[in-house]
């Protein structure tokens, strides 16, 4: 699955389609402003909101769901080469819904004037704080219901836009208006908490989802080595 991990990336190039199921620009609708909501019914989003417009702020939520039923499509049928590449983007799509900027309009910082944010904290402060990253493991549970499940983490992921993006600026500032060693040794002090948090909640629900699906599946009998 590791190996796996960024195949939905790499489909980009080829596939259209793919490029929009990586975020969804949430606070980008009305209602996400004022209720904390959006419609969460596909079909029900595009009569609401237009088609072209939901395409357009993007559909993680829902490729997050689909690639979910993908999977316990692939356990029905005992396709188990095929679920090893499903349950990978599954865990893909997971990830993008636990970076905050993933789930904004403001994904690069470009309304805030801090254009570039995504690369510096997703990969340049990643790349060079990883080994201080412990993540715990936690109890497997069975997820209840996981379309209401997938938009909720999306919901309060949000919620930490804010944080990140002050503390980039507060970073910026105390390094003197730099990307340089200092600003990326504050911004990893401001965030590594919630970050750190972010991923551990990431994995635990990648795992959450793969289990879950296994069982509306039928709990079917796990080979020993579902080789690809
Ligand atoms: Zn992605």
């Amino acid at each position: 699955m590791a190996d796996h991990g960024s195949d939905a990336d790499i489909r980009k190039k080829d596939d259209k389609n793919e490029f929009v199921k990586h975020f969804i620009d949430i606070d980008n609708y009305e209602d996400y402003k004022n209720t904390g909501r959006i419609e969460s019914d596909f079909e029900k989003a595009c009569q609401k909101y237009g088609r072209t417009r939901v395409i357009k702020e993007g559909t993680l939520p829902w490729a997050t769901d689909s690639t979910y039923r993908e999977l316990v499509e692939n356990f029905k049928a005992g396709n188990w080469s095929r679920a090893v590449l499903t349950a990978a983007d599954l865990g893909h799509y997971i990830g993008d819904g636990f970076m905050p900027l993933h789930i904004t309009g403001n994904y690069n910082g470009q309304m805030s004037n801090q254009t570039g944010i995504h690369r510096r904290f997703e990969e340049t402060m990643i790349d060079r704080y990883i080994d201080q990253i412990q993540l715990n493991s936690g109890d497997c549970k069975k997820i209840e219901n996981v379309h209401q499940f997938i938009f909720s983490y999306m919901y309060a992921n949000n919620k930490y836009v804010n944080q990140l993006l002050q503390s980039d600026s507060v970073a910026y500032n105390y390094a003197g208006k730099a990307y340089n060693d200092v600003y990326y040794e504050a911004m990893w002090k401001n965030s590594s908490v919630f970050t750190g948090k972010l991923l551990e909640e990431s994995s635990r629900t990648m795992a959450a989802l793969i289990y879950t699906a296994w069982i509306e599946a039928g709990k079917p009998k796990i080979p020993e080595r579902p080789g690809i």
